[in-house]
């Protein structure tokens, strides 16, 4: 199955809802970092809710950033998407083996920590939104659904997923968010509510060979829902020699004559693709 992304509103639009399925999203950034199995779950998690909150962005060229930072193994996640949920991200230290937590499941809570999520929505303005909420758990969903709650004042259910093969191969990965506009009924919330509780995981569905739209259909039993827009994600970084001349020039001068004195040049790798960039002692002068 492609990755892709699909939103659905209910008739009457008292709710909304995205799902995504982004497997080959995920493999592509396990092999890129090497990632342990809890930090290709971290991960995983963290590129689905992008991918599906690039959906709620406004129009070409806004961009989506989440940033986690916690005290735990992992460090940190960055994740970002652009309109087309063209994805890209990294973990801090994307080697970090920890034990299962007590229900037998990957601990991405363990490995992340205490800390705090930011939701950085770059709308072309002249200055970007930023939300920002202390991490309510660590899970990602969890934090995700705080921080819709908090910062955008609506109620979300979140759910995101990666399933792992314990020799690290991405098996299902793929989420949904569930969100109640404000004229939802109090039936409809706890019809969800409760649907939710009884429904098997996103993985689990995902693994089985159901599709984001059987998995939406499923959880609205017996609601008429509309899906009204699928597109693909998939992980593509935009990196280029000029782009990397930003970090290069932020070092400021000394360190560039250094560079230039030490080793005739410098190299300069991509966060998010590893790819690396080599500058020779002419462009190094240039850049100073
Ligand atoms: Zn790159």
């Amino acid at each position: 199955m492609d990755d892709y992304i699909i939103r659905a509103v209910t008739v009457g639009g008292q709710v909304r809802a995205f799902a995504a399925v982004t497997n080959n999203t995920v493999g592509e950034a396990a092999s890129i970092h090497n990632l342990s199995p809890v930090a290709s779950a971290a991960l995983g998690r963290t590129l689905t809710a992008a991918a599906i909150m690039s959906k709620m962005l406004k129009s070409e060229g806004n961009i989506i950033t989440i940033q986690i930072k916690g005290d735990g193994p992992l460090g940190g996640v960055v994740v970002v998407s652009d309109y087309q949920a063209n994805l890209r991200g990294y973990i801090y230290n994307p080697e970090v083996y920890i034990p299962l937590n007590s229900k037998g499941k990957l601990d991405v809570a363990g490995a992340i920590g205490k800390g705090y999520l930011n939701v950085i929505m770059d709308l072309g303005l002249k200055e970007p939104y930023i939300g920002y909420v202390d991490l309510v758990s660590g899970e990602i969903a969890e934090d995700i659904a705080y921080y819709f709650a908090y910062s955008e004042q609506t109620p979300s259910i979140v759910s995101l997923g990666v399933l792992v093969s314990p020799e690290g191969k991405i098996l299902s990965s793929g989420g949904f968010i569930i969100q109640l506009m404000p004229d939802a009924e109090e039936e409809t919330i706890s019809f969800l509510e409760k649907r939710i509780k009884d429904i098997p995981s996103v993985t689990t569905m995902l693994y089985e060979g159901k599709t984001p739209e059987d998995i939406l259909k499923y959880i609205f039993e017996g609601m008429e829902l509309k899906i009204s827009d699928k597109s693909p994600c998939k992980y593509k970084c935009n990196c280029s020699k000029e782009r990397m001349e930003r970090g290069i020039i932020s070092l400021g001068k000394k360190e560039i004559q250094g560079m230039i004195k030490e080793q005739k040049g410098a190299e300069a790798q991509c966060h998010f693709c590893n790819k690396k960039y080599w500058f020779n002692a002419e462009e190094l002068e240039k850049l100073m």
